[in-house]
């Protein structure tokens, strides 16, 4: 038996159970099905009711991938080479110190994943490893890919410390 709900001409929808599909078409054919409201006898199938599931079960809910927060949650990583030669010049003291105090903070508040750090960077960015503030060595083509991948990564000079 197949279960359908029917549908007249004037927008009566009622239930009918049939042999089978083509059982419910020679049926009306023959004028045979009719509304139970109007005795309209011009008669079709109406859309199965869709088995839909619960709005909740409808899709995973998305996961939570944490935003990076750049001023409080940096991801640093260490070049290997600084993004900007300077050449003819020795680096301002002003411009040391503020390096090596980025420097500090860097270490005081981020954890040291070393040459791991673009595959934990990856990680984090994906959700699969939890979110927290690092630093690390990348290549530069590592960085890239990273940036590509829309990891939200900042490079930053890595200066000597100031009590070395
Ligand atoms: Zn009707």
């Amino acid at each position: 038996m197949i279960h359908y709900t029917l549908v007249c001409s004037h927008a009566h929808e009622f239930d009918g159970w049939f042999p089978s599909s083509a059982g419910f078409d020679a049926q009306a054919a023959r004028g045979l099905v009719e509304c139970p409201v109007c005795g309209d006898k011009s008669v079709s199938r109406g859309l199965m009711a869709p088995a839909i599931p619960a709005k909740s079960n409808a899709r995973p809910d998305p996961v939570a991938v944490p935003v990076c927060e750049p001023a409080e949650t940096p991801a640093v990583v260490e070049p290997p080479a600084p993004n900007v030669a300077m050449a003819g010049a020795q680096m301002p003291d002003q411009l040391r110190a503020a390096l090596q105090k980025l420097r500090a903070e860097v270490e005081r508040n981020c954890e040291d994943v070393g040459n791991a750090f673009a595959d934990e960077a990856r990680r984090m960015h994906r959700g699969e490893s939890a979110h927290r503030a690092i630093y690390g060595q990348t290549t530069e083509a590592q960085a890239e890919e990273l940036q590509d991948e829309g990891v939200p990564i900042t490079m930053i000079p890595w200066v000597a410390p100031a009590d070395g």
